[in-house]
């Protein structure tokens, strides 16, 4: 290791910035959060430096810089434009054994700031060694995604209880309490922002580990069910609160439509089962809801995963009736719908202002519905995504001009949307039909009757991607060297 990482405790401890530009004001903002005692020797001040200044949060020297700013200093920061400047304060530091950062300069410096996130008092800090500040900030943004917005809160949580914890339990007992609260139930409504029902939570932990606390056992503890949305396949489609429970669950049980690419991003060592509607949905469905309440009663933390959202056209209700009858604990992530993902991915807007006034998600297997709702969707102003669409296409584009649809009305498919395999089918009420046999058109795919489905700039379906590339290239915050 070319520096030994540390967090240094700077409360109310002197620090010395010299220079007064921006550089300084970035590095300046980050000593006064973790409230040192800052003097910035600068001859001019960058406005916001000033009024710190001025109300007192810092303090201003516009001498020239000479050694005797560094007495008393715990750490020194060189921040100046002038590289002699930087040179000398380096010089002045070292000879005086304080720790010293040039910004930009890793010969200079003694230490560097790393990048930092923050989930106070939880701080995770990365630095590639002043190497490569550009895959120090995305592996930094690789953390940030994983760790959930309150993880803070559980710190400070757990933190005021420990005391209370260790006269309750044993040394054994205790760690395996403190395993099941960050990784059970308790935890989860913390970060879900449920402080009421993460007590109570927390006290039937409790009671479990006290009845449990026989010598060298765990205890038992609850198991939980999170009925995740996969989204539509590409897995950067899924949310970040799936991303963490997908990170946590012991058992994940998942459907056909889930992607290989979604699935990688489950905890390595999870147990996978695949319970795809292969033989006879009902019977299927009904071992799900075995394999779900077994599952949990054995006190595992169970991901069902699903792809989309688990509430369109999922099943999910189902499932939670009966989570919610076994007294099982359960949260629902919701997913991006495949309407929503084959849109976005198509560059289509499904509303779009002057061509839609409404978007209608609907089951192909429609069955009869009533000659109203066909009128409905045979009106172009009206946009329908209809799910399940390609073994009743015929019936559906039959059922659309019975009702009053033009042969010219739009229609389009989109098969495997958001996936490296997806493919677009253009046509209308007249053509779909056709096109779909002859390009063989197979299931997971959607169709899309209205005039938007006749609009799609065709250049537009690498929106997503750009999208997700402009998302990764963020200029601020860099790990600076320095
Ligand atoms: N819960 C899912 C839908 C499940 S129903 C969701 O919210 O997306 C299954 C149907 O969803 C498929 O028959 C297909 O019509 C559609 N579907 C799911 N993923 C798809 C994808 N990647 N591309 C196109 N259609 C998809």
């Amino acid at each position: 290791m070319d520096y030994l990482p540390l967090f240094l405790r700077l409360d109310a401890r002197p620090v010395v910035v010299v220079g007064g530009g921006t550089v300084a004001l970035r590095k300046v903002a980050c000593l006064l959060k973790a409230a040192a005692q800052v003097t910035v020797v600068a001859p001019d001040l960058h406005p916001q430096l000033a009024a710190q200044a001025a109300n007192g949060r810092l303090v201003h020297s516009a001498a020239g810089f000479s050694a005797a700013h560094l007495a008393g200093a715990v750490a020194v920061v060189a921040a100046t434009a002038d590289a002699a400047t930087n040179r000398a304060v380096s010089l002045a530091a070292q000879a005086r054994g304080i720790p010293v950062n040039v910004v930009d300069d890793a010969e200079l410096s003694t230490f560097i700031f790393p990048a930092i996130i923050e989930r106070a008092p939880i701080l995770v800090a990365v630095s590639s060694s002043g190497r490569a500040p550009v895959l120090a900030r995305r592996v930094r943004e690789q953390i940030e995604a994983l760790l959930p917005a309150r993880l803070g809160a559980l710190a400070r949580f757990m933190g005021a209880r420990r005391r209370a914890v260790q006269r309750m339990l044993g040394p054994l007992a205790r760690r395996a309490f403190w395993e099941r609260v960050v990784s059970g139930p308790v935890a989860q409504r913390v970060l879900g922002g449920d402080q009421a029902a993460a007590e109570r939570a927390l006290a039937r932990e409790l009671l479990a580990a006290q009845l449990s606390a026989a010598p060298g056992t765990g205890g038992g503890g609850t198991g939980e069910v999170y009925l995740i949305g996969a989204g539509p396949g590409d897995p950067d489609l899924l949310t970040l609160r799936a991303l963490q429970l997908l990170q946590q669950a012991d058992v994940i049980l998942y459907d056909r439509l889930v992607s290989p690419q979604t699935l990688e991003r489950a905890r390595r060592d999870a147990e996978r089962i695949f319970v795809g509607k292969e033989s006879g949905e009902r019977a299927q469905q009904q071992r799900i809801h075995e394999l779900l309440v077994l599952l949990a009663r054995r006190g595992k933390r169970v991901a069902r995963l699903k792809g989309g959202d688990p509430f369109v056209f999922g099943r999910g209700g189902e499932e939670i009736e009966v989570l919610a009858a076994h007294d099982i604990p359960y949260c629902i992530v919701p997913g991006i719908t495949a309407a929503l993902g084959a849109a976005a991915s198509a560059g289509l807007s499904l509303t779009h202002r002057r061509l839609a006034q409404s978007v209608t998600l609907a089951n192909g297997h429609l069955g009869e519905g009533t000659a109203e709702e066909w009128r409905f969707f045979a009106d172009p102003r009206h946009t329908v995504v209809f799910y399940m669409a390609v073994a009743e296409l015929s019936g559906i584009v039959a059922r659309l001009r019975a009702a009053g649809a033009a042969p010219a009305h739009p229609a389009m498919l989109i098969e495997r949307a958001t996936l490296a395999q997806q493919r677009i089918v253009r046509g209308s009420l007249a053509t779909i039909t056709s096109l779909a046999a002859e390009q063989r058109v197979a299931p997971p795919a959607l169709l899309i009757v209205g005039a938007v489905a006749g609009s799609a700039a065709p250049a537009a379906a690498t929106a997503l991607a750009r999208a997700a590339a402009i998302a990764a290239v963020r200029p601020e915050d860099a790990e600076a060297v320095a």
